[in-house]
């Protein structure tokens, strides 16, 4: 099982529909940080929602991260994704548990807060795109696509959702954006509207064995359109120890000789995947020395 993306777009090229089921994507994340059941749900929706604007980049170089910086308990979210819709994610503190809701459900709002978000995407120039919106109401869903109306001009619905078992592990995850692009036909707006208003949550959707090609037909109901494409994503972290050492060879030697001073091997912990890397001192030293060596070459 693996978690995909399925796009279509309406025949006239006025509508587009981007679907994600992220169901393996959040259960991994649910491994990698022990999440509770309300930072699933958060954390879930936050990878989900970068996973499906991720896949909207152009080229395979290209990064989108997702920010939110609410000033709820559970701190700073941070997701990262690919243009192939792969990604990865952390949120400052895991643990974070709640009530449930007004409604009853997993207090994803309460848990960010309010504060800003920021989508950046990095298109390989020389400045990254900035975009900042406020965060409305923390529900991740709602917030982007206050997003897309203020910051991208592309009138979009976005719709999240993770369902969370007794043991806080995540059993259905998924979301779409549908989005009007230049030219649409005004008359599909109420057929759109009403069928998106009478489907259930699309994680419920998800749980009761729906398939993408099913759900984008709810949405697309009574709209001509075709498939557009279909991949597979993942949870994917391309850390690796080069670049820990990189940022190791880096340090001023004020650093290095705390490091020293300390005389244990250095162990670097990647935020997004868990991954640990340790360093010898030893090891430190030669590659520092070995910079110096090359970079003192490049000035003759
Ligand atoms: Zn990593």
């Amino acid at each position: 099982m693996n978690s995909i993306i399925m796009r279509a777009i309406s025949s006239d090229g006025g509508i587009r529909v981007i679907y994600c089921d992220s169901t393996e994507i959040v259960k991994k994340s649910c491994e990698i940080h022990h999440t509770s059941k309300t930072m699933t749900a958060v954390l879930g929706r936050a990878l989900t929602g970068t996973s499906l604007m991720a896949s909207l980049l152009k080229d395979k170089d290209n990064t989108l991260t997702f920010q939110l910086r609410g000033d709820g308990p559970c701190g700073s979210v941070v997701c990262v994704g690919d243009y192939m819709g792969n990604v990865r994610g952390y949120v400052d503190d895991p643990s974070v548990e709640l009530p449930p809701n007004a409604v009853g459900k997993l207090d994803v709002g309460g848990a960010v807060g309010r504060g800003s978000m920021y989508i950046i995407k990095d298109l390989g120039m020389n400045e990254p795109y900035v975009g900042v919106a406020p965060i409305v109401s923390g529900e991740i869903a709602e917030d982007l696509t206050e997003y897309f109306a203020t910051s991208e001009q592309t009138p979009t619905v976005c719709a999240l959702g993770v369902r969370v078992d007794h043991d806080n592990m995540c059993y259905a995850a998924g979301g779409y954006l549908v989005q009007l692009m230049p030219g649409y036909y005004e008359e599909d707006i109420p057929i759109l509207e009403g069928n998106i208003s009478k489907m259930e949550s699309v994680s419920k959707l998800i749980a009761d064995g729906k398939t993408g090609e099913e759900i984008i037909a709810m949405i697309l109901e009574g709209i001509g359109y075709e498939m557009f494409d279909e991949f597979d994503i993942d949870y994917l972290c391309p850390c690796d120890r080069e670049k820990y050492l990189r940022a190791l060879i880096g340090l001023n030697e004020e650093d290095m000789n705390e490091l020293r001073e300390a005389g244990e091997p250095v162990e670097t912990n990647c935020r997004f995947c868990g991954k640990k890397f340790v360093f010898e001192l030893d090891e430190l030293d030669a590659a520092r020395a070995e910079a110096r060596r090359k970079s003192a070459d490049s000035e003759e």
